[in-house]
Order: structure tokens, then C-alpha cells, then sequence
């Protein structure tokens, strides 16, 4: 894919820079991202899991620096071992996390087959009605989030199963910068995460719904 196309920002409606020294850009976005709201609806929801997956981190930051007891089960739920190797890389990687979840704006998120992914400096695969979303994880500087018509019907933020508060976070795990995470194994319950952990206590700090798992607990509820 080209890497040589800027990001461009979107609105909804035409914008033009009415100063006759710079370049007059106009572009216009009538297509909607998801078809369940308008683009301003989807604009307001984004910022508001973002902003909740934003708390999250926060929240983790402050309990990995304490590790008590309590943080430790957590960590070993999700990948199998609460020992110092764990530890640092949640010391090393939330802060980034927070850092690209912080620089996530509306603008950032696309439908996957929207004609800006070609901006993308990677192949995005198809919409299979499972798939929620994809980013092309070296671009660490466009951090542009693919999004699929399931991350549309998915609840906000009831963590116990499919949220959009979820899928930002995961997506933004891949980033090299933050975890450089892969998708060993796809997981929504904290069961099912549970259950990968203590058969792979070497991988699951790698994979990228057991550190979603970590971060968002599947009981609660947040950015209705
Ligand atoms: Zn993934």
C-alpha cells in the first residue's frame, strides 16, 4: 500500500480555508460510518469510549504501581503469572497506551472500506460481520483505526462482552509503541481468558484480549 497519501481530516460537511495564502482544502464526507447513527453521533460516542478506556488505563497504571495481592490475581488471571516480568512490561506499555489512546480522535476512525483507507499502509481484510476493527501496527504515527459494521452494533462499554471501549483499546495494543501485541487468541470472557493464560503463561502477556482483558474487567459498565 502507498505510504506516500497524508491524512487528511474529515468533516461532515465542506470546509474551506478562506486564507488565500495556504491551499484551499474541501472535503466533504457524506457516507455514513456506521449506518445505526449519524457521523455526529458516532463523533460524541468515540470520545466517550475513548475517554473511558482512557480511565481505565489510568486505573491500571496506579494499581500495577501498588501490585498488591489483589492486582496480582488480576495479572495472573489474564496471563497466567503475576511475577516481575509482567510487571514491567505493564509498567513499560500502559503509559504508551494511554499515550495513543489520548491521541485517538473521531478523524482516526474509518470504515474499513472507506476510500481513505488508502491511507493505510497496510492490506485491511474484508468485513465478515465478526471482524470489529484493524490497524496497521508499525503506523504508530497516523494510528488510523479500521472499523467493521459489527464495532457499530456493539454495546459502549458493557465490558462482560462485545464494547466498543474494548476494541479501541485492543486495537491500540498492537501499536509497536505500546504492547506490540498479536492476535493469538480472540477472547471475550474472562473465562475463556482465564483458561489461555494458564496453558500459555509465556504468551498471553503478548496477546492483545488478554491484555484488553486486564485492562477492562468484564463486570462493569462503563460509557453507557
Ligand atoms: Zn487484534
Amino acid at each position: 500500500m502507498t505510504d506516500s497519501a497524508e491524512w487528511q481530516t474529515v468533516h461532515d460537511t465542506a470546509v474551506t480555508n478562506t486564507n488565500q495564502d495556504s491551499m484551499v482544502h474541501v472535503t466533504i464526507n457524506t457516507t455514513l460510518i456506521c449506518q445505526n447513527m449519524t457521523n455526529q453521533e458516532f463523533a460524541k460516542i468515540i470520545m466517550k469510549v475513548r475517554d473511558a478506556a482512557v480511565t481505565l488505563v489510568i486505573e491500571r497504571i496506579a494499581a500495577v504501581s501498588k501490585w498488591d495481592a489483589q492486582e496480582r490475581a488480576r495479572a495472573t488471571t489474564y496471563f497466567g503469572r503475576a511475577d516481575e516480568e509482567i510487571r514491567s512490561v505493564l509498567v513499560a506499555g500502559l503509559p504508551k497506551l494511554l499515550f495513543a489512546l489520548r491521541e485517538l480522535v473521531p478523524e482516526k476512525i474509518v470504515r474499513w472500506d472507506d476510500a481513505l483507507n488508502k491511507n493505510l499502509t497496510c492490506a485491511i481484510v474484508a468485513d465478515s460481520g465478526n471482524n470489529r476493527a484493524g490497524v496497521c501496527k508499525p503506523d504508530s504515527r497516523r494510528r488510523v483505526i479500521a472499523i467493521y459494521s459489527a464495532f457499530c452494533t456493539d454495546s459502549n462499554g458493557e465490558l462482560w462482552h462485545g464494547a466498543k471501549v474494548k476494541t479501541i483499546i485492543h486495537e491500540c495494543t498492537h501499536y509497536t509503541d505500546t504492547f506490540n501485541s498479536e492476535d493469538i487468541i480472540y477472547g471475550n470472557t474472562e473465562g475463556g481468558m482465564r483458561a489461555f493464560a494458564l496453558g500459555n503463561p509465556d504468551s498471553a502477556i503478548r496477546n492483545a484480549d488478554s491484555i484488553t482483558g486486564y485492562i477492562s474487567t468484564f463486570d462493569k459498565t462503563v460509557a453507557r
